[in-house]
């Protein structure tokens, strides 16, 4: 499978499931700056809780994209000379 990544229904899911990650952890760090601010320890320790399980499957959600643009759409970056020595 080499598809174009621009048409590949699991580049967009993937690319989502990144972007949603991103949303909630920049979400999260601005409640995390006002808890800090407002000395809110209980909060404050909460969200950095959150933060770090966001931050994980951001970094997941990242990885599993890179895996599977390796994987599915590898040939497309590479010039045509080089497959046709193979
Ligand atoms: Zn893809």
């Amino acid at each position: 499978m080499n598809l174009d990544p621009q048409d590949c229904q699991e580049c967009d899911r993937l690319v989502s499931q990144y972007e949603a990650a991103t949303f909630v952890q920049v979400k999260i760090h601005n409640q995390l700056d006002i808890a800090c601010r407002l000395r809110d320890r209980a909060l404050t320790r909460r969200l950095t809780l959150e933060a770090y399980e966001i931050t994980a499957r951001r970094t997941t959600a990242r990885e599993a994209l890179a895996r599977h643009r390796q994987s599915a759409h590898a040939a497309v970056k590479q010039p045509d000379y080089a497959l046709a020595a193979r």
